[in-house]
C-alpha cells in the first residue's frame, strides 16, 4: 500500500482547507467538505476491507450504498488540517442504505464526520441525479454574501440577478444562478433536505443568516464558483449604498450569454 498522506486527492483537500480558512471563510470550526471518491483509487492506498468503525449517520441515502466519501470531522477546525490531516478527516463508506458509516481511516481521535453530514449526502444524492460526474459538496460562511443576505431581498431570481451584474465573469461561471434557503436551524436532516431539494437546479444554494453550499466536478471546480459568487457579493456590498451612475444591463448579460455559450437559467434574465 501507498502511503495515503502522499495521495492526491487527500493533499488536495489539505490544500483547499487551508486556502479557505486563509480566505477567512472558515472561522474556528465553520465550514465542511465533502469528497465522492473513485474506488480504484482508494485501493491503491487503503484495504477497503478493514473497517475501524460503524458510526450510524440518522439518515438514509440508498443511492449512496457502498460509495466512499473524504470528509471533515465534527468540530474540527479548516487551520489544522494541514497539520493532522488524520485527526481532522476521515473516510468513510456508506452501508445499510446509508444509515451506517463505516470508517476506514482517520478521525484518529474517535471523532466523527461533519454535523453536516445529511446535508452533504442528500446533496450529493440529488446532484449525483443531475450530473453523474458531480464529486464535491462544500460549506463555508465566506462574509460577504452573508453580509449580502441581510441587506438583500432573498428572492433567488433577484439575488442571483444582483450577483450576475457585479461581474461579467458570473454569469459565465454560474448560469444557472445561486438558490437561496430562508435561514433554518443548521445541523438537521430538515435542512439536509431542503438544500438537496434547492441542489436539483443549481450548484450553489445560499443559507441566509449562515453561509452558503456549493458543489462541483472537483475541488477546483466548487471553490471557483464560491469565490466567484462572494467576491460578486463584496462588489455588492462596496456599491450598494452609493449612487449607481451604471451597471450591467440585461442587454449586456444576454450579449455575454451569446459571446460564451452560456444559458443563462430559463427566466432568469426576463
Ligand atoms: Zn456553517
Amino acid at each position: 500500500m501507498k502511503d495515503i498522506l502522499t495521495a492526491p486527492f487527500l493533499m488536495e483537500l489539505v490544500r483547499t482547507c487551508t486556502n479557505m480558512y486563509d480566505h477567512g471563510w472558515d472561522e474556528r470550526n465553520g465550514g465542511n467538505i465533502s469528497v465522492l471518491l473513485d474506488e480504484g483509487e482508494v485501493s491503491e492506498y487503503l484495504d477497503r476491507g478493514s473497517v475501524l468503525r460503524r458510526i450510524p449517520t440518522g439518515f438514509s441515502a440508498p443511492e449512496l450504498e457502498g460509495k466512499l466519501f473524504l470528509v471533515t470531522g465534527t468540530g474540527k477546525y479548516f487551520k489544522n488540517v494541514r497539520y493532522d490531516p488524520g485527526l481532522n478527516l476521515g473516510i468513510l463508506r456508506l452501508a445499510d442504505g446509508g444509515q451506517t458509516a463505516e470508517l476506514l481511516w482517520g478521525f484518529t481521535d474517535g471523532g466523527k464526520f461533519t454535523s453536516e453530514f445529511p446535508a452533504h449526502m442528500m446533496s450529493h444524492e440529488t446532484r449525483l441525479s443531475v450530473d453523474p460526474a458531480s464529486r464535491v459538496v462544500m460549506h463555508c460562511h465566506p462574509n460577504n454574501l452573508l453580509a449580502m443576505t441581510y441587506v438583500h431581498e432573498l428572492d433567488e431570481k433577484a439575488f442571483t440577478r444582483t450577483l450576475w451584474q457585479m461581474e461579467t465573469e458570473c454569469i459565465i461561471v454560474f448560469p444557472e444562478g445561486v438558490n437561496v434557503l430562508p435561514w433554518m436551524v443548521c445541523g438537521t436532516n430538515e435542512i439536509g433536505q431542503a438544500t438537496a431539494e434547492k441542489m436539483k437546479t443549481a450548484r450553489l444554494v445560499v443559507w441566509a443568516q449562515h453561509g452558503i453550499y456549493g458543489a462541483g466536478r472537483d475541488l477546483d471546480e466548487t471553490f471557483g464558483l464560491i469565490e466567484t459568487a462572494e467576491k460578486a457579493a463584496e462588489v455588492y456590498l462596496k456599491i450598494a449604498h452609493l449612487p449607481w451612475k451604471q451597471t450591467l444591463t440585461v442587454e449586456n448579460l444576454h450579449e455575454i450569454e451569446k459571446r460564451f455559450g452560456v444559458k443563462a437559467r430559463e427566466g432568469w434574465l426576463d
